[in-house]
C-alpha cells in the first residue's frame, strides 16, 4: 500500500482548473518530486495534500485512510507535514525556542514559561538533535530575525520535523538560496531520505534529479509523465513542456543535457 495515494484530484479557481484530474502515488521512504512550469499548479497540489485547499473533486489516501475533508491538524497528527513557510516562525525568539515550541506542541504539553520548558531535558534533547539534524547545530541561539533566508528554510524544515512526520510535503525548499545553501539542503534531505518520506516541488533540477526516486512533471496541472530521474531526463515531452518558460527552462537543459 502506497503510503500517499492521490486519485483523480480536480481543483478549480472559478472557469480555471488548477489541478485537473491529478494522481500519483508516493511510498514510505520514497522521495518522489513534482516538478514543472511556473503556473502549473504546485503549489495548488501541495496545499491539497496540506488541507489547505478543498479539492473539487477526486480523493487524497494516507496510509489507507480517505483524508481528502481532513483538517490540517488532523492531517499533521496522523503524519503528514507540511514545510511552512517563515511565517509561522516567531522572529524575535532563537532558534532553539522556536523549535522548542514544536516540539512541546508535539507533544500536546501545555508550558507558558521558557525556562520550564528549556529545563525538560527531553524536550530539549529533541530539539537540538532536530537543529543538528538541518545543519542548525551552530545558529541554536541565533536570533531568527538575524539568520539567513537559507538558514530560515532549515529552520521550517526543523519545525516540520518535530512533528515526527511520515510524509513531508516540501515547497520550493531552495527557492531564494545561494549555491552553496541548496547543495547543503540537498545533503540534509538525502540524509532524511529513507526514514521520512517526500513530496518535493523543487525548481532546482540539480537538487531534483539528485534527490527523487520518481519525478512527476505537472503541466496546466495534469501529469504529463511519471518515471525515474533517467526516464524523465530522456523524455522530449518533458523538455518540450518546459520551452517558454523563462526561469525553469535553462535549470532542465543543464540538467537534462
Ligand atoms: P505553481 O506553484 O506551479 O507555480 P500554483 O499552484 O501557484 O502554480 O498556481 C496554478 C495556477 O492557479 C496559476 O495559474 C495561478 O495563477 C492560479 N491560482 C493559484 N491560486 C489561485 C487563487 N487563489 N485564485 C485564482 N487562481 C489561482
Ligand atoms: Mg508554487
Amino acid at each position: 500500500m502506497s503510503l500517499l495515494q492521490v486519485d483523480g484530484l480536480v481543483k478549480r479557481y472559478g472557469n480555471f482548473t488548477a489541478t485537473d484530474h491529478f494522481s500519483v502515488s508516493v511510498e514510505p521512504g520514497e522521495i518522489h518530486a513534482v516538478i514543472g512550469p511556473n503556473g502549473a499548479g504546485k503549489s495548488t497540489l501541495i496545499g491539497q495534500l496540506a488541507g489547505e485547499l478543498i479539492p473539487d473533486n477526486g480523493k487524497i489516501y494516507f496510509a489507507g485512510d480517505d483524508i481528502t475533508r481532513l483538517s490540517v491538524e488532523k492531517r499533521a497528527r496522523l503524519g503528514l507535514a507540511r514545510s511552512y513557510q517563515i511565517t509561522s516562525v516567531l522572529p524575535e525568539y532563537t532558534a532553539l525556542e522556536n523549535v522548542l515550541l514544536a516540539v512541546n506542541a508535539q507533544r500536546g504539553s501545555r508550558f507558558g514559561c521558557w525556562t520550564r520548558l528549556a529545563a525538560r531535558h527531553d524536550v530539549l534533547d529533541e530539539a537540538l538533535a532536530l537543529l543538528e539534524q538541518t545543519g542548525l547545530a551552530g545558529h541554536a541561539d541565533a536570533c531568527v530575525a538575524e539568520m539567513a533566508h537559507g538558514e530560515h528554510r532549515q529552520l521550517e524544515l526543523a519545525m516540520a520535523l518535530a512533528t515526527h512526520p511520515r510524509l513531508l510535503l516540501l515547497d520550493e525548499p531552495m527557492a531564494g538560496m545561494s549555491q552553496t545553501e541548496t547543495v547543503q539542503m540537498t545533503a540534509q534531505l538525502q540524509a532524511l531520505k529513507g526514514s521520512h518520506a517526500m513530496l518535493l516541488v523543487e525548481h532546482d533540477m540539480d537538487a531534483v534529479f539528485a534527490l527523487a526516486d520518481r519525478i512527476t512533471v505537472l503541466v496546466y496541472g495534469k501529469a504529463l509523465i511519471t518515471g525515474s530521474p533517467d526516464e524523465i531526463r530522456a523524455n522530449p515531452a518533458v523538455r518540450a513542456a518546459y520551452l517558454g518558460d523563462e526561469q525553469s527552462a535553462p535549470n532542465l537543459s543543464r540538467s537534462v543535457a
